[in-house]
């Protein structure tokens, strides 16, 4: 996106800013209080606002290369503070880990990535995710590392105490999701049935 593009996207925003004046003066008045944290990939295609059609206020959110959650022994400060702010401070109900088809960061996975690079130090904390799904015998390791990661980084939530807790407790709910990038609709992973099925 241009930059004069971006220009003009605040003009056509600050327009719909007047028409949603009540929403926005209450979040200034009232600050926020989002019942949901999102935890998606920063792929620009994969928008959480748009593809739960929320409002400003409604998703406290963090984005990185293939929605990521370092346990909490891995010591990453960026994730687990958003965790805790998002937790602790805001006590979001839901925490929604959401990844998606065609994930260049599971790709990049999958493929391999130059030992000295970040990006290859930051996938390792998929690597498990890797291994599992190359062990299911799927015919699509890509879609199959792509679920598994999910989980995986669903798991590593827990093992901050403070969420261990609050989930326990049913205070905290957490949702694992896979957005298909082919049809814009979302699948969640069902507990119970180990399995994942179409949202609507
Ligand atoms: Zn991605």
């Amino acid at each position: 996106m241009a930059l004069e593009k971006m220009r003009i996207g605040n003009a056509i925003f600050t327009d719909k800013f007047k028409e949603n004046e009540k929403l926005y003066y209450d979040l200034v008045e009232n600050g926020q209080h989002p019942k949901v944290l999102w935890v998606g990939c920063s792929d620009s295609r994969v928008v959480p606002e748009f593809i739960v059609n929320a409002n400003a206020g409604d998703l406290f959110v963090i984005r990185n290369i293939a929605n990521i959650i370092p346990p909490k022994n891995a010591d990453e400060i960026c994730t687990s503070s958003v965790l805790e702010y998002a937790v602790l401070h805001l006590n979001v109900e839901h925490i929604v880990i959401c990844g998606h088809t065609g994930c260049g960061g599971i790709n990049a996975l999958i493929d391999g990535t130059p030992e000295d690079s970040k990006i290859h130090d930051w996938l390792e904390h998929s690597h498990s995710a890797k291994e599992t799904a190359k062990g299911s015998g799927t015919d699509s390791l890509e879609l199959e590392t792509i679920k598994e990661n999910i989980l995986l980084q669903a798991k590593n939530l827990l093992t901050f105490d403070y969420i261990e807790k609050r989930y326990r407790k049913d205070e905290i709910k957490i949702h694992k999701w896979l957005y298909d990038m082919h049809s814009g609709k979302i699948s969640f992973f069902d507990e119970e049935k180990q399995n994942w099925y179409q949202l609507n």
